[in-house]
């Protein structure tokens, strides 16, 4: 473990000031329900154009975008995998994003990134279980990734906020 901070929130993701915000998006990255709308929502359409320009990222993966009028600077596109009963390399996929959107933002000296609880909505994936493998995951990559200090966990729930405070302990 490095000294970054990690902390989780009940809050709206599209609030947050951070260096960037990770969007728990489809593989197409054109927009969708749940987290992907309110960031495209809030963000304005000028989203939707960077966006077509990645031309898709695959599941696991992730894409960097500007915030364009987020309060945070940059979304972190990230693709989860659909929860299909868990024999299908979900944990390693969702372990993937968490890890690939640490690189991304290190890579481009983002200090500071809030992540919501990725494929834990439409796609389904168990709550606790999903909680477990972003905590440990994010846990691990932050030693090799020094420019992040501080990571949020944005909790949309409190049944979500009480899991992750157990596993952070706090
Ligand atoms: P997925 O398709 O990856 O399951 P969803 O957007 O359906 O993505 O859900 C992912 C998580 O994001 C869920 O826990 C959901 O409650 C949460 N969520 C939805 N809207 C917001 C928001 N505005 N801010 C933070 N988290 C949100």
């Amino acid at each position: 473990m490095t000294g970054a901070t990690l902390s989780c929130e009940l809050a709206d993701i599209t609030c947050l000031r951070v260096g960037a915000v990770v969007n728990a998006a489809n593989s197409a990255l054109l927009g969708g329900g749940g987290v992907d709308g309110a960031i495209h929502r809030a963000a304005g359409p000028e989203l939707l154009e960077a966006c077509r320009a990645l031309r898709g990222c695959p599941v696991g993966e992730a894409r960097l975008t500007p915030g364009f009028a987020l309060p945070a600077a940059w979304i972190i596109h990230t693709v989860g995998p659909v929860w299909q009963g868990g024999h299908r390399d979900e944990a390693e996929l969702l372990a993937a994003c968490y890890r690939h959107c640490l690189q991304l933002a290190g890579r481009h000296g983002i200090h500071s990134l809030a992540f919501p609880a990725i494929s834990t909505g439409v796609y389904g994936y168990p709550r606790e279980a999903a909680a477990r493998i972003a905590v440990g995951t994010v846990q691990t990559c932050l030693a090799s990734v020094p420019a992040v200090r501080q990571v949020i966990f944005c909790c949309f729930s409190e049944a979500d906020l009480a899991i992750y405070r157990e596993l952070l302990a706090v």
